[in-house]
């Protein structure tokens, strides 16, 4: 299947739907029956036809089609949020007594979900560096049930190598869930590589317009039957149809939007890269990664977020470059239009300021679909004035 007719025509039956071109929302809760035959035919396979929108929407449920083939999944589910979905996906797999192996700095509200809230339950997660593949080996235990990716992460941007992390799971017979929101499934598919489930935040790139929060869950038939049984319907962080149709409406311009990020950011990188003022990069396609040979292996393109650490004597010369810069948002997030900062002195408080999890100089960038030109000529003025 070709990425034009995933975005473009699958699970869109014009022919229903007085053969509009863009796809229709059903802005509805439920749908009604012609019989209590067709009511009770429809209710027996409600995981994959519309009858109560916290299960299926026909609207959401195009959607669930293109991110399934973008993923080359049997199914996918669509959530409130990524984070929705990457507690669907956790929940699913473990129980109290289970383990879970992860790579150290996740997603912090995933890192709050295997730290914390699943403590509750008696679930313990051991953290690692995930960049190291025999870390993951290393830390099963009996117990162990699950490995968790995100790669890269989000702050440091470390990889694991998918592949290596796999045949580790399938040797120990463990599930494994993949957070694929940096990537996109156009530069990485790890279902492909036998990872068992890839949760995205479409919030990021898939919606891609900074108006809709939303999260995709992709893996096979059988265990999203069990999941949408279970953790779907009964903690119900179900989509609007709105939103699902925002993100559709997102996917259409997904691959240029890729394709434009791919061509900007490096510049924008190679320009911090040789500035005085510019201690380190963290970028998986810049020659300074120590994982630049697996990022160009494992993905396929550059894509728009890095992080970089200034040479600045304290925070308060930090907070001023953030400050003067013009071009770029304090705003959490990336993938819509515009280019984004995080600088991670925001995390910093007096109270943690000794355990906080990234150096006060790091800031996260994500490049927009600007001009390259005025961001770099923005990024100068601001780095001048620290
Ligand atoms: C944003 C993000 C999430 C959470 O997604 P929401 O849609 O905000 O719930 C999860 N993982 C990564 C890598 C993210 O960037």
């Amino acid at each position: 299947m070709d990425i034009s007719y995933i975005i473009n025509e699958l699970g869109e039956e014009r022919e229903n739907y007085l053969y509009s071109v863009a796809p229709p929302i059903f802005q509805t809760a439920m749908s009604c029956f012609p019989s209590v035959e067709a009511m009770r035919q429809s209710l027996a396979k409600e995981s994959e036809t519309p009858f109560y929108t916290r299960g299926n929407n026909a609207t959401t449920d195009i959607l669930r089609k293109k991110m399934a083939a973008l993923e080359e999944t049997e199914d996918a589910l669509i959530f409130a949020s990524g984070s929705a979905a990457i507690a669907a996906a956790v929940l699913s797999v473990v129980e109290t007594g289970d383990h879970i192996v992860c790579m150290q700095k996740p997603y912090s509200w995933t890192n709050k979900l295997l730290n914390l809230w699943l403590k509750r339950f008696g679930v313990s997660a051991t953290m690692i560096d995930g960049t190291k593949p025999e870390n993951y080996e290393k830390a099963i235990q009996p117990n162990t049930k699950l490995l968790f990716l995100e790669t890269p992460n989000s702050f440091t941007f470390e990889l694991q190598d998918i592949e290596a992390v796999v045949k580790i799971a399938r040797k120990y017979n463990l599930t494994t869930i993949l957070d694929n929101s940096y990537a996109t499934p156009l530069n990485q598919k790890p279902a492909t590589i036998g990872v068992d489930m890839v949760v995205h935040s479409a919030t990021k790139y898939l919606a891609g317009h900074s108006d809709a929060v939303g999260g995709v869950l992709c893996g096979k038939k059988v265990h999203l039957k069990k999941i949408f049984e279970s953790e779907f319907m009964t903690i119900g962080g179900i989509i609007s149809p709105f939103n699902a149709w925002l993100i559709l409406r997102g996917l259409r311009t997904l691959p240029i939007r890729m394709q434009r990020v791919a061509e900007t950011t490096p510049k924008i990188v190679n320009f911090l890269a040789s500035h005085p003022k510019v201690s380190k990069i963290y970028y998986p396609f810049h020659p300074s990664h120590p994982q630049f040979e697996l990022a160009k292996k494992q993905m396929k393109a550059p894509t728009g977020q890095f992080s970089i650490e200034l040479k600045a004597d304290n925070m308060q010369a930090v907070e001023r470059f953030c400050n003067n810069l013009r071009r770029f948002l304090l705003a959490a997030s990336w993938g819509s239009y515009e280019s984004l900062i995080f600088p991670a002195c925001t995390l910093y408080t007096s109270e943690n300021y000794a355990s906080a999890p990234f150096h006060w100089s790091l800031i996260r960038f994500y490049i927009g679909l600007e001009e390259s030109d005025a961001l770099i000529a923005d990024l100068e003025q601001a780095l001048a004035q620290i």
